[in-house]
């Protein structure tokens, strides 16, 4: 039952990836609560967001129950086995950051190759699906092997909006021209539209993006600034035709003065180089990306952004998701996982009354920190990356703040891999593992000593070999697209159901 000091209302600010994920959760974990969902028709979304992590196909299917024979045919999703570094060392060389994890250490040791540890790694190398050829059939092990998927920004949103309103969310498209402050300054009395309508609402969230216009404009929650670790703060953003190839994966390029991701689209690849602006203009990063890329398309976008987190997540009566609350680069994907883990953590801890305060503190301190442990894990990246010599890269292997990875970093230089060790930082809710480290520094080649190995030198290769022989049977994702389009609804289905698959909700 609820009490008499319930929340009732809910003001969702902001109609971008944040703001709809928030709606739909709320909607289906809430459903007393009345959602209101207000968004600007001036101010565009940020429109890149489009590499995830496989959060989002559990979130989707399984905590919002989204039907995912109807989110392939609305959304055209690509599907996503990892990512590829190409990164650490100069020349062609790359590693595999892969979401299907396995024994690092066997390959380092056995055949000096640090991309051997799961059937999801070796596909990646070779640029293949895990749907396989047997005989004239084809069989899916899409249950078996994490994926994410690759986004198309304006479909994704579109198809949140719909369901959104389908789903009783009272969208109202208006922009916000004040924010009413009650006496004290610590909460939100009213929005103020542009039809000077005053809104009031038990409970705020504020999804406006980088503007923050209430958790960061109105209550000045303070901005915790990531920049030393992380220089860059520039993209520019184009298309390039990728000839009917999808490949399977993101990539993550080491370009001069930053790095460029290539996030494969039904119809083409997009590319945003992400640089600093103390080392480079956008004339010159425009320039280098098109160099690179061939036949890259003429119209290009520059998106500025800063990589930090305000100091709360909950102020008053207003909790910010998104990117209204933290951002970092997309070096690893992290902002649709975190709107997600934010959006849990809130229904999670969703007060029975107003005067429950405590749990705001709480998760505060728990999604900073979750935050903070994704700027240390994406500054070992710009300290250990050796492939450039240039003025960017030197600036980064010498001053990149880590902070607050060293005590990961000397364990792992003295007994690698992390994994194969009792871990002390196990915290399962944390995006970045010790297998993620253990991926990083091998990949980058950070000088370690090793322990034993836990698979003998023979039972490791005759593993390897069936890996092979699987992988070696496996389609490309154009061709696995081809085939899910007539295939029953089952076999997709089967992700989300199967006795066994990795999809379902914790
Ligand atoms: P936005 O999309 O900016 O939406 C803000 C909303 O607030 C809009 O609807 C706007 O109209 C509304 N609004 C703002 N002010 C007002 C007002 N005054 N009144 C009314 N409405 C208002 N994330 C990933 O997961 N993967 C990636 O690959 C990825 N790549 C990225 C690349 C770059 C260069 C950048 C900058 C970000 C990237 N992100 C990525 C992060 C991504 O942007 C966010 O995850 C996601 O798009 C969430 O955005 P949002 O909803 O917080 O904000």
């Amino acid at each position: 039952m609820p009490t008499a000091d319930a929340y009732r209302t809910i003001g969702i600010i902001g109609g971008g990836t944040a703001g709809y994920l928030t709606a739909l959760a709320i909607r289906r974990y809430q459903p007393e609560l009345r959602v209101t969902l207000i968004e600007s028709p001036e101010i565009p979304i940020i429109g890149v967001g489009e590499a995830t992590t496989p959060f989002i196909v559990k979130f989707l299917h399984s905590y919002l129950g989204k039907d995912i024979n109807d989110f392939f045919r609305r959304v055209a999703p690509t599907w996503k086995l990892g990512i590829r570094f190409e990164w650490g060392k100069p020349g062609g060389y790359y590693f595999n950051y892969a979401f299907h994890p396995g024994g690092l250490l066997e390959g380092v040791l056995y055949q000096s190759d640090v991309n051997l540890y799961s059937l999801g790694s070796v596909l990646m190398t070779r640029d293949a699906f895990p749907i396989v050829r047997e005989g004239n059939q084809v069989t899916s092990l899409l249950d078996r092997v994490p994926f994410a998927y690759h986004l198309d920004n304006e479909r994704f949103v579109r198809y949140l909006r719909e369901e959104a309103v389908a789903g009783g969310v009272n969208r109202i498209e208006q922009t916000i021209r004040e924010v009413r402050l009650t006496a004290d300054g610590e909460a939100i009395a009213a929005v103020v539209t542009d039809d000077a309508e005053e809104r009031s609402f038990d409970l705020f969230v504020d999804a406006s993006g980088f503007r923050s216009a209430l958790l960061g404009d109105a209550l000045r929650s303070p901005f915790r600034s990531f920049a030393p670790s992380l220089f860059t703060d520039t993209a520019v953003v184009a298309s390039v035709p990728h000839g009917g190839h999808i490949k399977p994966y993101t990539v993550a390029e080491t370009m001069d003065a930053g790095w460029c991701w290539n996030i494969p689209i039904v119809e083409d690849d997009h590319r945003g180089y992400v640089f600093s602006s103390s080392f480079m203009s956008v004339e010159q990063a425009e320039a280098e990306m098109r160099r690179k890329n061939p036949g890259m398309g003429d119209v290009t976008r520059i998106v500025k952004f800063r990589s930090g987190r305000h100091e709360h997540f909950w102020k008053g009566n207003c909790v910010a998701i998104g990117n209204a609350y933290g951002f970092v680069e997309p070096l690893e994907s992290t902002g649709i996982h975190m709107i997600i883990h934010e959006i849990n953590q809130l229904i999670l801890n969703f007060p029975r009354s107003k005067k429950d305060t405590a749990i705001k503190g709480v998760l505060n301190k728990k999604l900073n920190e979750h935050w903070d442990s994704i700027r240390w894990f994406l500054a070992l990246h710009y300290r250990f990356n050796k492939r450039l010599s240039t003025e960017f890269w030197q600036a980064c292997n010498n001053d990149a703040d880590i902070e607050g990875a060293l005590d990961r970093i000397d364990l792992f230089r003295e007994r690698a891999p992390l994994t194969y060790r009792q871990s002390l930082f196990h915290k399962p809710e944390e995006i970045f593992s010790d297998f993620g480290y253990d991926i990083l520094l091998l990949g980058q080649k950070v000088r370690s000593r090793f322990v034993e190995a836990a698979e003998p030198r023979r039972a490791w290769e005759e593993r390897q070999a069936a890996t092979r022989e699987v992988a070696s049977r496996a389609l490309s994702q154009e061709e696995a697209l081809a085939v899910l389009r007539r295939a029953p609804a089952e076999v997709l289905q089967r992700v989300v159901t199967g006795p066994e698959t990795w999809a379902t909700w914790p």
